[in-house]
């Protein structure tokens, strides 16, 4: 699905309906976007722990997504 669109001056696009409604986002769905092969690569957004990169039961502190795993390792190096 190939679809031929022009930047606006604060460099927006708008997402057809169609291939937003085959990638399930509508308004205010948060996204992510990532520039690979010359290509810009849009998803649904997905938490994703700032330190290490996981995924995996990633929760929201402050404005920061933090993993278990990280979130004890500041624990202890911030606590101990
Ligand atoms: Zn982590």
């Amino acid at each position: 699905m190939v679809k031929f669109k022009k930047l606006s001056k604060a460099r927006g696009i708008t997402i057809p309906k169609d291939i937003a409604a085959h990638l399930d986002i509508d308004a205010g769905t948060a996204v992510d976007l990532t520039a690979a092969d010359g290509k810009l690569i849009v998803t649904k957004h997905v938490d994703t722990c700032r330190f290490c990169g996981s995924v995996e039961n990633v929760k929201q502190f402050s404005d920061v997504f933090v993993c278990p795993i990280c979130a004890a390792r500041l624990y202890k190096e911030v606590c101990d």
